[in-house]
């Protein structure tokens, strides 16, 4: 079978098989991947803002969703698990994920450390490196990337030569790495776990964030360079992480008044943390991240607002700011009745 089913313009939408279906989306979004068949799957499901829109696009598309299953847990790749839960799919993500979500490890989802709100859900099947999903009528392979988080994994597809990378590379960067909660072997896991993506050989690569490579040899080659350049060079790892933090909160916030960006970061763990391995004080290091995204164009002042360049979707229901924390999310058993 050829020709997956297209719901965007990308041109790599065309080596992929029917039973796929591709959706990019913007930022705050993780791009969609629909696997159809008699165990529909969707393989990420978009920021907590958008779960709604994410939901009726899954359920126009499948009626039965059979499974979610998470490359991590980051806030733009399970916004919809609760509410995709609630009405029967399951809910697979890693094992190290699974057991701190069992637990409602305050860490979770690093929803309280980054700032993000993430809706309660509970991991129904914990995932381990080598194990074979079926997700539509095709087998995937459980690939464990730690890295970008520890807990982070790929999907790999070997007749179709598929391979769904989550926030491991992207046409265009590779994942931040947080030496501060991961430790200084972050990069170097993120740069490994690269190098076991690339072995595969995928005939198509499916990032979580931006279009389908045209060339995934090139894109693993952009991709290994860059996560050489994370593990050489710790500091400039620091700065990454902190900018694109800092560009995601102005995004879900639809930005923030100049007078409270100084507060805002100074109130913010990954800040101090991050000032901290740079052996800066946070104040300055604050000011440092503003004045340097404002000089490279990644944020932009509009009207006394400081925005996120970047093109992305508004966020508009403001319901998702009294979604709690989970360390106050209700215990596993009693999310969805589940
Ligand atoms: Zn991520």
């Amino acid at each position: 079978m050829t020709g997956g089913r297209q719901d965007s313009t990308d041109r790599g939408t065309e080596r992929l098989p029917a039973w796929v279906t591709w959706q990019r989306r913007p930022f705050p979004d993780a791009n969609l991947l629909l696997l159809h068949g008699r165990r529909p799957a969707l393989v990420d499901s978009g920021f907590v803002g958008h779960a709604e829109e994410t939901a009726a696009w899954a359920h126009a598309r499948e009626s039965g969703l059979a499974m979610v299953v998470n490359t991590h847990w980051h806030s733009d790749h399970v916004g919809a698990n609760s509410l995709l839960q609630s009405s029967g799919a399951a809910i697979a993500a890693g094992a190290p994920d699974a057991g701190a979500l069992a637990r409602r490890d305050p860490g979770c989802c690093l929803a309280e450390y980054l700032d993000q709100p993430v809706a309660p859900y509970t991991v129904d099947m914990p995932l381990q490196d080598g194990q074979v999903l079926r997700l539509g009528d095709a087998d995937w392979q459980v690939v464990s990337t730690p890295g970008h988080t520890p807990g982070h994994l790929a999907l790999w597809q070997p007749e179709e030569r598929l391979l769904a990378v989550g926030d491991a590379l992207s046409d265009y960067d590779v994942g931040w790495v947080n030496l501060a909660l991961d430790g200084p072997d972050a990069a170097a896991l993120a740069l490994n776990s690269l190098r076991r993506l690339a072995d595969l050989n995928p005939k198509v690569l499916l990032p979580a964030h931006g279009p389908i490579p045209t060339d995934p040899g090139a894109a693993f080659a952009t991709a290994l360079r860059r996560a050489q350049r994370l593990v050489d060079d710790p500091a400039g790892a620091v700065w990454y992480g902190a900018r694109r933090i800092f560009a995601f909160a102005l995004m879900i916030r639809d930005g923030l008044p100049s007078a409270e960006v100084e507060p805002y970061l100074l109130a913010r763990a990954w800040l101090t943390d991050a000032a901290r391995q740079l052996d800066r004080k946070p104040e300055d290091f604050a000011t440092e991240l503003v004045d340097a995204m404002l000089r490279s164009g990644a944020v932009v002042l509009r009207a006394g607002r400081l925005h996120a360049a970047a093109e992305h979707a508004p966020v508009t229901a403001r319901s998702l700011w009294a979604v709690p924390f989970p360390r106050a999310w209700p215990a596993q058993g009693t999310v969805n009745d589940r």
